[in-house]
This record gives structure tokens, C-alpha cells and sequence, in this order.
């Protein structure tokens, strides 16, 4: 290591000036610093890369999401966070079998099709049905209980891009409840146009649920372009009055209960009597690509801003971040999260859990008491082109059972969702579709907000609703 006086002395006395303010903002919380720093971040990159490299898929419950904790564990000491742990739970696990799809008449062809998290299996040799089309969610559960009986149900949407990712919310029930409707309307397997923006021949996974009494069927979502070609034959064939027979092979299995885990690690702070901080994202991905913005980027762009303050000196707060297991197949994580933490003291809870793109607008829910902090945030992430703005913040999936049980004070980044339909599940969702520049954006956005809020001795503690 080179002594800083021998450092200094060769060089002149504005460059000693220079390097001297920077060593005063090393150990200082100084928020635009810390966002400068935060700007030539590499770390959320790096962990992405790693997680996908080293690691790849990471199913739930699987050896994959094993590895990935052993993985993450390693990393996150070596990083020299405090308290590094995985906190293991249990859970059901489902994985996916062979999967095809192809109309059988009157136009014969090979569809691309994955099963649906919690489909049931349509055994090897598969099944044959009639397709009957509905262009929403609605107008299948219009339907006579009965009338489905023998036949595969197929639903269609319309979803569009959108920044804010909006149309998720529109449409993914027909992903998340449409297959129950289907089962409970006599159907014998349940298909949709794949919840997504990208139309490549990519299905998109994802996970459904069959709630008790409701038969478990067979269910799979086609690719988009494959589910337009779908819908032209149906409307074609109705003018013959010619039913479109589609064969579906689907061999998932549930294999029980399974293990999984949460990743712990933290940044201790001065005081921890006050409430910490919590960043969390979701560790765990589907199983078709390698999770890159879904979400192995969340856990790069939190650690790697909770890393910038610990390098600028112990904060006031405590900053736990949490790598959450097993998200994707049911939010089982952040479940076991909030039933083993409900009694530490939390103070606001933070997710990432939408890619990689720019932040551009801020949210928060914070009690009226620290409006002066949420003026300061707003102030600080302007020179990063993110506005505050919008609805109330109510975290992501990870938080929300922390959030709920123990009425926690919240701050969105949100991050342009443009493209994120895109990707989301396919897969395509892998490293190379990381912009390393608009990462180091939400990085210096996320370093910016911890910087003053973990050395806050505002109040967050909300008023408890009535
Ligand atoms: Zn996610
Ligand atoms: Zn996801």
C-alpha cells in the first residue's frame, strides 16, 4: 500500500486540495458525493453477471436456487457486509416437464408453448381438444358453468408497452386467476397469448394457482405471435364451421416441499435502536433464461448502493438487504421474511424488482412528520432525471408482508418498464440486455435515497391506520 504523505508529495498543492476533499467526503454522508460515487458504480453489474454466469436459472426449490444462495452468501462476505446468513424455509415445488403445442387441424402446425407455474400434467401422451377463443378475461367467465367441458379454453389480450408497465396489472390476471376460471368452467386445459410486450416466437412462464376445490388442469401460455396465429384460425374455421383442434403436451410435477431461503447481509449502523432500512430484491428466477433483469439486477443495484455507504462510514441506521428465495412461484420468501422479522424494528422498506432501465420517478409513503426528507430526496434525484411524483409507494413483492404486518413507511424508485414485457420471463432474459449505464443511474438513485435516509433521525413511524 502507498503512504498517503508520499502520495501527496510529489504533487502540487491544488491536487493535495483535491484529495484531501474527497478523503473528507470518504467518511462523510454527503448525499450528492455519495451519488457522484455512485455514478462510476461497477458492483451491480458485477453481481448480476456473476449470478448469471455462475449461477444461471435459479427455480425455486431446485439445486440451482441452492447454488445461487451458496453463491450469494460467498459474494456478500466477501464484500464485507455484517451479519451475511440465509435463513432457510420450505416450500412446494413445482417443476416443468417436456412441453408442445400444435394445431392438429385445419391448419396443421408446431406452436411454442411453456407450462404455467402450478400447471397440472396432461400426462405424456397428452391431450386433443377443440380451442375455444375469448378476447378477455370477461368474456370467458361470461360463460355457463359446464360449458367448457372437453374443450381447451384460450384467452387473448391486448397489452401494450407502457413506462409505468401498467398493463401487467390489466392483464396478467388472465394469467393468474384465468386458469381457475377455466377449470371451473369444465375445461379440459386452459391456454393464454403469453402476458407480454415483445411478440417473438418466446413464450413467457409465469405462475398461476388453483385455489382449494378448484381441479387443477393443464395450462400454457403460447407465444404472442403464436396466439395471433391461433386466433386468425379460429376466426377463419368459425366461418366453416370448423372446430380448431390443438394437441397439448404438458408433463409438469409437483415434488413436494422443498427447501429455499432468504440471503441476509447488513450494513450496521451508529444507532440500532433506530429503525433500520430495508432493500430487498428477489434472488430466485424462472427457469427459461439466466434472470439478468428479473431479477438478479434488483440485488446487484441494492447491494451495490448499500455498499456505497458503507464505504462512506458507518451510517446512523442499520441497512439490511434482502436476496428473498422463492419469489417468482408464490412470494414465499417475503412471507417467511415478515413472519421471522415482525419483531425487529424496521423503518422503511425499499424493492427492486423491475429490470435495469432509468429510474424516472420517485414515490413515497412516509409519515407527514418527515415531509422535510421527502423534500430532500425529491431535491436530490432531480440532477438524475427522476421526478417525484405519482401514487402513494407501496413497495414490491418481497416487502409487502413486512410492510402490511408491521405498517411500514415505503419509497419507490420506479424504473422505465418500456421494455420489460419484453424480457419478463422469456428466455431472452438475460445479461446482455443490461444497459451498464442506466444500472449505474438506479445505483447512484438508490445510493442518493439510503445516503439520507439511513442518516436520518426523522420519525418514519406511520400513525396506525384506524
Ligand atoms: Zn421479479
Ligand atoms: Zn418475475
Amino acid at each position: 500500500m502507498i503512504k498517503t504523505s508520499k502520495l501527496l508529495a510529489p504533487l502540487g498543492a491544488a491536487a493535495s486540495a483535491l484529495l484531501f476533499s474527497s478523503a473528507i467526503y470518504a467518511t462523510s454522508h454527503d448525499p450528492a458525493a455519495i451519488q457522484a460515487s455512485a455514478l462510476k458504480d461497477s458492483l451491480a453489474y458485477e453481481i448480476t453477471e456473476g449470478l448469471t454466469t455462475e449461477v444461471g436459472p435459479r427455480q425455486a426449490g431446485t439445486e440451482a436456487e441452492a447454488r445461487a444462495r451458496d453463491w450469494s452468501v460467498k459474494k456478500l462476505k466477501s464484500l464485507g457486509f455484517q451479519n451475511v446468513r440465509n435463513e432457510p424455509f420450505m416450500m412446494p415445488t413445482w417443476v416443468r416437464g417436456e412441453e408442445t403445442a400444435e394445431v392438429t387441424s385445419p391448419f396443421p402446425q408446431k406452436f411454442h408453448v411453456t407450462a404455467l407455474g402450478n400447471s397440472a400434467s396432461t400426462g405424456a401422451k397428452g391431450i386433443e381438444a377443440e380451442v375455444v377463443h375469448f378476447a378477455s378475461l370477461a368474456a370467458m367467465k361470461a360463460v355457463p358453468d359446464g360449458s367448457l367441458a372437453g374443450k381447451i379454453a384460450f384467452v387473448t389480450h391486448n397489452m401494450h408497452r407502457a413506462q409505468d408497465g401498467s398493463g401487467y396489472g390489466a392483464f396478467g390476471p388472465i394469467r393468474w386467476v384465468g386458469p381457475a376460471i377455466a377449470s371451473q368452467k369444465g375445461a379440459l386445459a386452459y391456454v393464454i397469448k403469453s402476458i407480454g410486450t415483445d411478440y417473438h416466437r418466446n413464450p413467457h412462464a409465469g405462475n398461476t394457482n388453483f385455489p382449494d376445490g378448484v381441479k387443477p388442469i393443464a395450462t400454457g401460455a403460447l407465444s404472442l405471435p403464436d396466439a395471433d396465429n391461433l386466433e386468425r384460425m379460429v376466426k377463419l374455421a368459425r366461418n366453416t364451421n370448423t372446430p380448431v383442434k390443438m394437441k397439448l403436451v404438458l408433463t409438469p410435477q409437483n415434488i413436494g416441499n422443498q427447501e429455499s431461503g432468504n440471503i441476509i447481509a447488513e450494513v450496521t449502523g451508529r444507532d440500532p435502536s433506530k429503525g433500520m432500512i430495508l432493500v430487498a430484491c428477489h434472488l430466485d428466477s424462472w427457469d427459461l433464461a439466466t434472470g439478468a433483469f428479473d431479477d438478479a439486477a434488483g440485488c446487484g443495484i441494492v447491494t451495490a448502493a448499500a455498499k456505497q455507504i458503507m464505504d462512506h462510514g458507518k451510517p446512523l441506521r442499520t441497512i439490511r438487504i434482502l436476496w428473498a428465495g422463492a419469489e417468482e412461484v408464490g412470494l414465499w420468501g417475503g412471507k417467511a421474511y415478515a413472519k421471522a422479522h415482525a419483531g425487529d424494528k424496521h423503518a422503511i422498506a425499499m424493492e427492486s424488482d423491475f429490470g435495469a432501465d432509468n429510474i424516472w420517478r420517485v414515490e413515497f409513503n412516509l409519515p407527514d412528520e418527515a415531509k422535510a426528507v421527502r423534500e430532500q430526496i425529491a431535491q436530490a434525484l432531480l440532477p438524475l432525471g427522476i421526478g417525484a411524483s405519482g401514487p402513494p409507494a407501496t413497495g414490491g413483492a418481497d416487502v409487502r408482508d413486512i410492510i402490511a404486518s408491521n405498517n411500514l413507511a415505503v419509497i419507490d424508485l420506479q424504473q422505465d418498464g418500456t421494455r420489460y414485457f419484453d424480457l419478463h420471463h422469456t428466455p431472452d432474459d438475460t445479461l446482455d440486455k443490461i444497459d451498464p449505464k442506466q444500472m449505474r443511474q438506479n445505483v447512484a438513485a438508490w445510493s442518493t435515497v439510503l445516503s439520507i435516509i439511513a442518516n436520518s433521525t426523522a420519525d418514519f413511524t406511520k400513525p396506525e391506520k384506524e
